[in-house]
This record gives structure tokens, C-alpha cells and sequence, in this order.
């Protein structure tokens, strides 16, 4: 059996996007997805996740990805990562750090190892891991709990580790795959509060996946609605709403009822 360190790297970079450079040397470029198409071979047959599916999300931009499920919102995040080829189009993205749909968390480490294993997977000792992890633990609401494994940790407070080990991988790019959906209402409200406000101060270019329109519509920039499987972008609706923003705004309810429209849910 392999060692205990050795499985921890093995798994960390599992969830972690391999080393990329910036496939332009004039600076960040953000994401440019352009006539994706993405199959999946089966024993059963062919399925097409995506089938000439574009996206733009420019430095600095928050593009909310929203879709019925099974219409390839994580796998255009993988595309995004690195961690899968298309089989047809382009993407190119700077480097980009996934948020997977379930936070993988490891349960025998505690919340610094947790978040610090972004850090470990490149190489860092685990000690001088840890030092870099601690300040943030603080600014995101985890100061007492540094030591608390997961089991100890309310579902809010391991999302936000499973983010800082995310932030922590220093891409420029945040793949977040729908980061509050396994929340309660009231956490996830507090949650999405608690991002649009850390956006502000470190911003990234992030694609939000999420299924919840209201919360699309209050963090993003711009809200990309996607058809069903095999998905395809079918409108793009841009926010130009000053932050922060509240669901009972009657602009943010407008945009709601409009990307819903897009989704084809009957009004
Ligand atoms: P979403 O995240 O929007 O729910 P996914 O990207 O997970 O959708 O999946 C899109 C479609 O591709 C689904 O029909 C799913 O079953 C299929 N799929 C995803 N990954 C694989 C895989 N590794 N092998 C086979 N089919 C897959
Ligand atoms: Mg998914």
C-alpha cells in the first residue's frame, strides 16, 4: 500500500487542474470556448454531452453557467480544467482550478490540511502548507476550526474550505462546479452572499455552474443558459446591476424570469 502522503498528492490532484501556462503571452485571456463538441462512448452508445457549445468569459469576468441537468455543465468545466479534451472546437482558458460538484473533502484531515492540499499537490511541505492556508482560514469565518475535520464542520463551512483549497491552487481561473447546491436555503443565501463579497476583494475570472437562476443572476456578470443535453449556449443575458444585489430586487427578478424563460420553464 502505497504511503499515507503519497495517496493524499495522488487525490488532491484529482481534483486539481494539471499545470498549464497561459496559451498567449500577451496576459490573461479569461476563457474562450468556441463550436465545442463532447462525446461520451458508452457500452450502451454514443452520448453527446456538448455539441457546439461556446462561451466567453473575459479577466475578471463572473459567467453563470445555467442548465437543465445532464446537459454538460461539469463537463464543460473539466474542458475548462484541462482534466478532458473536446472532440471538436477549441477551448482555450488560462489556468484554471476546479471547485468539483462534491466537495471532496478528505475526512481524516483537518480543515487546514483540507484547504492547504492544493498547495501539498505541488510540492509544498506540509508544515509551510499549512502557514500559507492559516490566514485564510481566518478571513473565511473558519478562525477555532483550523483543526476540526470535516465531519465537525457545518455543510457552510465545508464548502468554504473546499473553496479556499480551491483559491488556494492560484489559478486565475475558478471553475466552480454548483458550489452551494447540497446546501439549506438559508446557508446557501449566506453562502452566496459570502462569495459575491470575497469576488469583490480577490476577484478571478470565475465560471459559476449552478442550477438555482436567482443565484446566477445575483453573483454573475453575465448568465449563459443552456439548452438541454447534448448543451449548447442558447442565450446570454448580461447583468449590468450595481452589487451587491438582493433576490427581491425587481431588476434581479426581471433577469430571473427571462433566463427561466430561456430554460423553456413555462411562466
Ligand atoms: P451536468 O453537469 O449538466 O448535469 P454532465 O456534464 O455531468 O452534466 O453530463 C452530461 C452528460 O454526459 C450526461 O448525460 C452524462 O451522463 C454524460 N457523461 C458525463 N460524463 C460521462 C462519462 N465520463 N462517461 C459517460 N457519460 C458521461
Ligand atoms: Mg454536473
Amino acid at each position: 500500500m502505497p504511503a499515507k502522503g503519497a495517496n493524499i498528492q495522488a487525490r488532491a490532484r484529482a481534483v486539481e487542474a494539471p499545470a498549464q501556462e497561459p496559451r498567449s503571452p500577451e496576459g490573461p485571456n479569461g476563457v474562450r470556448i468556441r463550436s465545442v463538441d463532447r462525446v461520451f462512448v458508452t457500452r450502451r452508445g454514443e452520448v453527446a454531452a456538448l455539441a457546439g457549445m461556446s462561451l466567453d468569459a473575459a479577466p475578471g469576468e463572473i459567467v453563470a453557467v445555467v442548465g437543465p441537468s445532464g446537459c454538460g455543465k461539469s463537463t464543460l468545466l473539466e474542458l475548462i480544467c484541462g482534466l478532458q479534451e473536446p472532440d471538436g472546437g477549441t477551448v482555450e482558458a488560462d489556468p484554471a482550478a476546479l471547485m468539483p460538484q462534491r466537495d471532496l473533502l478528505l475526512p481524516w484531515l483537518d480543515a487546514t490540511d483540507n484547504a492547504a492540499l492544493a498547495l501539498r499537490a505541488h510540492g509544498t511541505p506540509r508544515e509551510q502548507a499549512r502557514e500559507a492556508a492559516r490566514p485564510w482560514l481566518e478571513r473565511f469565518g473558519l478562525a477555532g476550526f483550523e483543526r476540526s475535520r470535516p465531519a465537525e464542520l457545518s455543510g457552510g463551512m465545508r464548502q468554504r474550505v473546499a473553496f479556499l483549497r480551491t483559491l488556494l491552487a492560484g489559478k486565475p481561473v475558478l471553475a466552480l462546479d454548483e458550489p452551494f447546491a447540497a446546501l439549506d436555503a438559508l446557508t446557501r443565501l449566506e453562502m452566496q452572499g459570502w462569495l459575491g463579497s470575497l469576488l469583490a476583494r480577490e476577484p478571478r475570472t470565475v465560471v459559476l455552474v449552478t442550477h438555482d437562476v436567482e443565484e446566477a443572476v445575483v453573483l454573475a456578470d453575465r448568465v449563459v443558459v443552456m439548452s438541454p443535453r447534448p448543451g449548447r449556449t442558447v442565450a446570454e443575458l448580461a447583468v449590468g446591476l450595481s452589487r451587491p444585489r438582493h433576490r427581491t430586487d425587481p431588476e434581479v427578478v426581471a433577469l430571473r424570469e427571462r433566463a427561466l424563460e430561456a430554460l423553456g420553464i413555462p411562466r
